[in-house]
C-alpha cells in the first residue's frame, strides 16, 4: 500500500529543502521525493493505488536521532545513584515506557550508551520484534571503565589492557552494537574529576580495536583534553561531551575524521537547577566549573568544521526521556543554523552511528522514519521541542 504525504515543506536532512514537496511510501520504505509540480497524486487519486494525507503549511522531515541517551537513567537529581540501586527488571520496565515516550517527540532512533545488565539490550530487542514500541535502538550495554571510574556503579570496570578487551568481548557477546569506554571522570560520579584522564591510550585502544574487528563502532566519554588525546589517538569514533578540547585535539578529529557528540543539554540542566533540586553539590560544582569551556570547545570544533552529532545524554538530571530535541535549539543558540542542527540530528548522527544506508535522511530506498511538524523548525527550531507542534511520527512508514 502507498501512502503520499503531499503539500508540505520537505526538509531532507542532508541539507536541502523542497517546498512544496512531497514524499511517497511504500512498503516502510521511502519509494519517492519531489517537488509540488511532480506530484503523483493525480495518478493516485485516479488509480485509487494509496492513501494521500494533505500536509500544506506543515513540515516533514526525517525521524531525529539521538546518538547519546541513557534509558537506565530517570532524569532524577542523581539517577546514578537510582539506577545502581534499582532492581534491573524495574528498570528494563521503565526503559520500555521511557522508549515510547521518546518515540513520540519524534526521535525515532537512539544509541544507549550505557546501563547496567543489559537492560537495553533487552528493550532494544522487544522493540525489535514488535513487543514494544520504541524507537530504533543500538546499544553499549555496560558502559567500561577503570576501577572506580566515572560511571563505575552501573559499568563494567575494567583495568589494563587485557582487561578492556576481555570486557569489550563481554558486551559485544551480550549484543552490543557500540563499545562504550571512559576516557575521563565525569560529572555524576563522586570523586572523580572531567578533567581527569582514565582509561589509559592502551586501554582504550583495547576496546577500540575489539570494536571495530566485530564491525562496531567505540565511542568514548571524553570531557578532560589529555582523556579526549587518548580516545582519539586510539581511534575512537567518537568524543562525547568534549569539555576541553584545544586546537590540537580538534585538529587531530579533523585528520581522523572524529565525530563529537556534545551534549550540551546535560551540563545545562545540572547547572540551571541547582542544589535546590536536589542534585549533589559536587555534581553542581562540577557542572558550573566546566560549563563555559564546554560551550566554548563546542563552538571552537564547530567552526574548525569536525563533524557534530546530536546527543543529549538524556536520563542525567533534569534531561529528560522525550525532550531530547532541547539539544538542537541549544545547537542554534551556541551558534549553529537550524539547517545544520537538523542535519547533526538526521544524516550526521546516522553516519557516525553506521546506519546512514538505512536511514537519517529522506531519500529514495530509505526506511520511512519521519516526523511531521505544524510549524517550520528552520524558521524556529524550539518547534521540535513543543509536543504540541509535533502533529505526527512515523516509523517505517507506519503512524506511531
Ligand atoms: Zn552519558
Amino acid at each position: 500500500m502507498k501512502l503520499l504525504l503531499d503539500n508540505a515543506k520537505v526538509i531532507d536532512g542532508l541539507g536541502a529543502v523542497i517546498a512544496p514537496g512531497w514524499v511517497l511510501v511504500e512498503d516502510g520504505k521511502i519509494a519517492g521525493v519531489g517537488p509540488g509540480d511532480a506530484s503523483p497524486r493525480a495518478q493516485m487519486d485516479a488509480d485509487g493505488s494509496g492513501s494521500v494525507v494533505d500536509l500544506t503549511g506543515k513540515t516533514i522531515l526525517p525521524g531525529l536521532i539521538d546518538c547519546h541517551v541513557h534509558l537506565m537513567l530517570d532524569a532524577s537529581p542523581d539517577p546514578l545513584k537510582q539506577a545502581a540501586t534499582e532492581r534491573v527488571g524495574l528498570s528494563a520496565l521503565k526503559m520500555a515506557l521511557r522508549a515510547q515516550r521518546t518515540l513520540k517527540s519524534g526521535v525515532t532512533t537512539v544509541r544507549d550508551l550505557g546501563c547496567k545488565g543489559f537492560a537495553a539490550i533487552e528493550v532494544r530487542d522487544a522493540v525489535r520484534s514488535g513487543l514494544i514500541p520504541g524507537p530504533r535502538m543500538l546499544c553499549a550495554g555496560h558502559l567500561i571503565c577503570m576501577t572506580g571510574g566515572h560511571g563505575w556503579s552501573i559499568g563494567r570496570e575494567a583495568d589494563g589492557v587485557d582487561g578492556v578487551r576481555r570486557a569489550a568481548r563481554e558486551q559485544l557477546k551480550a549484543g552490543a552494537d557500540v563499545v562504550k569506554m571512559m576516557a575521563t571522570g565525569g560529572i555524576l560520579t563522586p570523586g572523580v574529576q572531567p578533567g581527569a584522564a582514565q582509561l589509559t591510550l592502551e586501554e582504550l585502544r583495547a576496546g577500540v580495536e575489539e570494536a571495530h574487528k566485530a564491525g562496531r563502532k567505540a565511542a568514548a566519554h571524553a570531557q578532560g583534553t589529555e582523556g579526549i588525546r587518548n580516545a582519539v589517538l586510539a581511534g575512537i569514533d567518537s568524543v562525547e561531551h568534549g569539555f576541553y578540547l584545544t586546537e590540537e585535539t580538534v585538529g587531530m578529529m579533523l585528520e581522523r575524521g572524529t565525530y563529537l557528540v556534545p551534549t550540551l543539554t546535560a551540563v545545562r540542566a545540572i547547572a540551571r537547577h541547582g542544589t535546590e533540586s536536589g542534585i549533589p553539590p559536587w555534581a553542581v560544582e562540577k557542572a558550573m566549573a566546566v560549563g563555559e569551556a564546554h560551550e566554548k570547545s563546542f563552538a571552537r570544533a564547530m567552526e574548525a568544521g569536525v563533524s557534530i552529532a546530536m546527543g543529549t545524554d538524556a536520563g542525567t538530571p533534569f534531561n529528560e526521556h522525550g525532550q531530547n530535541a532541547q539539544e538542537l535549539a541549544l545547537l542554534v543558540e551556541l551558534g549553529m543554523s537550524e539547517g545544520e542542527a537538523i542535519v547533526s540530528a538526521t544524516s550526521r548522527a546516522a553516519e557516525l552511528l553506521g546506519i546512514a544506508d538505512a536511514v537519517g535522511s529522506i531519500s529514495v530506498g530509505k526506511v520511512a522514519d519521519l516526523i511531521v511538524t505544524s510549524g517550520d523548525p528552520l524558521r524556529d527550531i524550539t518547534v521540535l521541542c513543543d509536543p504540541a507542534a509535533i502533529e505526527s511520527v512515523y516509523q517505517a512508514g507506519k503512524l506511531c
